[in-house]
């Protein structure tokens, strides 16, 4: 991100516009409109001067004929230049020595500030940047975000804003002041609002603020178990990503991602409770008690686990917990690695007539391994997808070999599936521990079975051998 995006006030100086032609219009046009004060360096003064006949605003508009690079650049609040030539240029760099504000039109390197796309909805302005990279997809994006914001939201915000003050000096301090506008939001006051019932609203808006005054009873907060999925937070649920962002604490571990963590609430506090290379973390009875103590202070917790909460993560255990302290518990599910990891592998984990059942192990060490059994997980048909597998690759292999499974059925190692940096390798099941080593660290899958010889991988490993023996 190398422009951040800010709001300027616009009372606070005029903003010089220096050139005519469409793009000077446009600019023009866009400034008025958001109510600045604009000295235009038009230089064309037949354009000049119907636009300031056409237009009305609140805003003062001046015409200026002079040397805009005379000009006291110190009274400005901005400055931007939509003309020709070298023009742009030098009005930058004495911009820049001034310590304002420049844009220039289609110069983002010139720029000290550009133009986002904007959807304005009076109180409500979304700015949607690209960095200056394309103003088509800012415009694409703007299109999207006109589509879902309701026509009203601008007024809801307005009228939020002018009880902001009232609610404040009245409520009562067991009442939570970010709950409280939440409750606004989600309830029947913004319903009746973005409906257009814009009395009855704020009748109702009032009342509430009378209540808040009143003594809140504290309730025990509820903990959300939520499935953070694979890695690519595009796998997160809907109901994932709501629950994130009413977050007030999140507990996380290793497998939760950056990319899932950034879409907690800005505010949301985050607790790393997992197991980091020579760092046991610590540990499951440590990480219930928190998860217990942080509902009874009335907080929302989210507690966020790789994938599936129930599928190898003890989310079980941290359920009974819960239930046992007498605390709400919300299970929201995600999508495990097994189904994360073969989607994006293009490898179908059933297949008619091929692979009619399909096994989720977990092979954590060699002695787990060895506890495992394998003659349930011998017929051809059944593909087998080994959790924390990694370093039981051999046993794994032993024990499926043992049990009657050819050595030669496809098998795979699908490393840190859905990450940036994933990996598939494909291969025979007598191969395995090879595998296990080329696909490298990170959360891992061994999938066995012939529907593996389906996957993107594989095909590809065939294209390159038919190449090789044509050559
Ligand atoms: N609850 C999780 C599993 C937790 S057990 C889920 O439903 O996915 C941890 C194991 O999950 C890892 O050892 C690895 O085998 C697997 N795993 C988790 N994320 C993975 C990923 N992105 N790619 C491959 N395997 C992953």
């Amino acid at each position: 991100m190398r422009f951040l995006p800010l709001f300027l006030d616009l009372n606070s100086g005029t903003v010089a516009l220096v050139g005519s032609g469409a793009a000077a219009l446009g600019k023009l046009q866009l400034l008025r409109s958001a109510g600045a004060d604009v000295r235009w360096y038009s230089g064309d003064l037949d354009v000049a001067e119907d636009v300031v006949l056409a237009s009305a605003s609140a805003g003062r508009l001046e015409l200026s004929f002079a040397d805009p690079l005379e000009a006291d650049f110190s009274e400005f609040a901005a400055i931007v230049v939509a003309a020709g030539g070298d023009l742009g240029e030098r009005v930058a760099a004495r911009a820049r020595a001034a310590n304002v504000a420049v844009n220039v039109v289609d110069r983002p390197d010139l720029s000290t500030f550009i133009f986002p796309a904007v959807v304005d909805r009076g109180d409500v302005v979304v700015a949607i940047g690209t960095g200056g990279a394309s103003p088509v997809l800012a415009r694409r994006l703007r299109e999207r975000i006109e589509a879902v914001l309701p026509a009203r939201i601008g007024e809801l915000a307005a009228l939020m804003h002018r009880y902001r003050a009232r609610f404040a000096a009245m409520r009562h301090k067991s009442t939570s002041a970010r709950k409280f506008w939440e409750r606004v939001l989600d309830g029947p006051i913004a319903h009746l609002l973005l409906a257009g019932r814009a009395r009855a609203a704020e009748a109702a808006l009032a009342r509430a603020i009378n209540e808040s005054a009143l003594p809140q009873q504290q309730e025990s907060g509820t903990v959300y178990l939520v499935g953070a999925g694979p890695g690519d937070p595009d796998l997160l649920t809907l109901r994932a990503l709501q629950v994130l962002q009413g977050a007030d604490i999140v507990f996380y571990d290793e497998l939760v991602t950056p990319g899932v963590l950034d879409r907690a609430r800005r505010d949301a506090e985050r607790v790393f409770v997992g197991k980091r290379r020579g760092h046991p973390g610590i540990g499951q009875d440590e990480i219930n008690r928190r998860l217990v103590e942080a509902a009874w202070s009335g907080r929302t917790v989210v507690r966020l686990k790789g994938g599936d909460p129930f599928i190898f993560g003890r989310g079980g255990e941290e359920l009974e917990y819960l239930r046992q302290a007498n605390v709400t518990v919300v299970v929201v599910p995600g999508v495990t690695a097994a189904l994360g990891c073969a989607a994006e592998a293009g490898l179908p984990l059933t297949y008619r007539n091929e692979a009619s059942r399909l096994v989720f192990v977990t092979a954590h060490r060699a002695d787990e391994a060895a506890a495992t059994d394998w003659s349930a997980l011998a017929d051809p048909q059944t593909t087998v997808v080994f959790y924390m597998g990694l370093a039981a690759a051999a046993p794994v292999r032993d024990g499926l070999i043992a049990a009657g499974r050819s050595p030669a059925t496809p098998a795979g190692v699908l490393a840190r599936g859905t990450r940036p940096d994933s990996k598939a390798a494909v291969g025979r099941l007598e191969d395995l521990p090879s595998l296990a080593e080329q696909a490298g660290d990170g959360p891992a899958l061994l999938v066995v079975g012939d529907v593996v010889a389906r996957s993107d991988a594989w095909r590809e490993a065939d294209r390159i051998i038919a190449r090789e023996l044509a050559a």
